[in-house]
């Protein structure tokens, strides 16, 4: 069977793209590697997708399975380990098999780098967060630090003093890789204390975060800072290495598409934490998934 769109990937951009696909009348077929919802299964709480109640990640993935496999959509729970993308039948290879499409969604989002130091991964949902747009809100009015020196940390750091009494950002090195602007609204808010050349080694707490030992690299004097949070932002890896030189990729290794979500490949597209884009969330996955799969319906027309 040709399918009309494969998607790589089950999380909530690959199974929005299957709702729209399937709501337009097109056979989908996903592939997903681990379970299907993606990274929003490890947070306990969602409360920022519009016109939803707060429930829990899971819940969030069911819903959107049961929606998706309500429509006719099929998930294949096979990880794809290569794929031939040029003409007009993509070939789709996993472990299992070889599947054709006409049309191609990339879905494969990214993982979010860790600490890797004691507490980090017992915390998680107590207090470690990787997503300070996520989770600020569950610190109104309390201390948190950010880890990191990009321009995620820094745009975490300035973003979480508009709900928390004081904000400590923790770099390893002298000075910010951020961009300038971003560098200067931080060295600008007084909320914010920066702590240069120290890294972190431990994150305090039995239920719930109440601390971070850290080491200033510099004197090799070891403190604790007293915090309710502490969010990683030391960088997302994009899963993309099966599509490096067949499709665009940023320098930083994302898939490089608009907000049409059309890749330099005819009848490729992207959407979700995977493209170049400013912000990674649910809501913008959700809509990735919307605009690549009316893509797909548009060019499958076309032809
Ligand atoms: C802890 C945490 C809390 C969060 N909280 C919120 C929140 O409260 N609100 C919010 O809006 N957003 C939140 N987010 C962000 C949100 O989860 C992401 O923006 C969203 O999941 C992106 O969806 P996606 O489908 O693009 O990618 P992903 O969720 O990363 O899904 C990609 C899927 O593709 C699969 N895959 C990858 N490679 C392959 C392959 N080769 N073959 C087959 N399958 C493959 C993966 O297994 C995965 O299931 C949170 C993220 C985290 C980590």
């Amino acid at each position: 069977m040709i399918y009309d769109i494969a998607i790589i990937g089950a999380g909530p951009r690959g199974l929005s793209a299957a709702v729209y696909g399937q709501r337009a009348g097109l056979s989908t077929i996903n592939f997903e590697a681990n379970v299907h919802g993606g990274q929003i299964i490890n947070t306990p709480e969602v409360e920022n997708y519009p016109a939803m109640e707060r429930m829990s990640g899971v819940e969030f993935a069911m819903n959107l399975y049961n929606q998706a496999v309500d429509f006719g959509a099929t998930i294949q729970y096979e990880g794809v380990t290569s794929v031939e993308l040029e003409g007009d039948i993509k070939k789709i290879r996993t472990d299992f098999g070889e599947y054709e499409a006409k049309t191609v969604i990339i879905a494969t989002g990214v993982t979010r780098r860790k600490l890797e130091i004691p507490g980090e991964d017992t915390m998680i949902g107590r207090g470690v967060s990787y997503c300070a747009t996520c989770d600020g809100s569950f610190f109104k009015d309390k201390v948190a630090v950010v880890v990191g020196g990009g321009n995620t940390a820094l745009e975490d750091a300035v973003y979480l003093t508009g709900l928390c009494t004081k904000v400590h950002l923790i770099h390893r090195r002298d000075e910010f890789r951020g961009v300038k602007h971003e560098v200067d609204k931080v060295l600008r808010n007084e909320k914010i204390e920066i702590h240069y050349n120290t890294i972190p080694l431990e994150i305090l707490g039995k239920d719930k975060v109440n601390g971070l030992k850290v080491q200033n690299k510099v004197t090799g004097e070891e403190s604790v800072i007293d915090t309710d949070a502490v969010f990683v932002a030391v960088g997302l890896i994009p899963h993309n290495e099966l599509f490096e030189g067949q499709v665009a990729l940023t320098p930083d290794g994302y898939i490089d598409a608009d907000e049409s979500c059309t890749t330099n490949v005819e009848g490729v597209f992207v959407a979700g934490d995977t493209r170049r884009k400013t912000l990674r969330q649910l809501v913008t996955a959700a809509s990735d998934g919307a605009v690549a799969a009316t893509a797909a319906y548009n060019y499958i027309q076309g032809k």
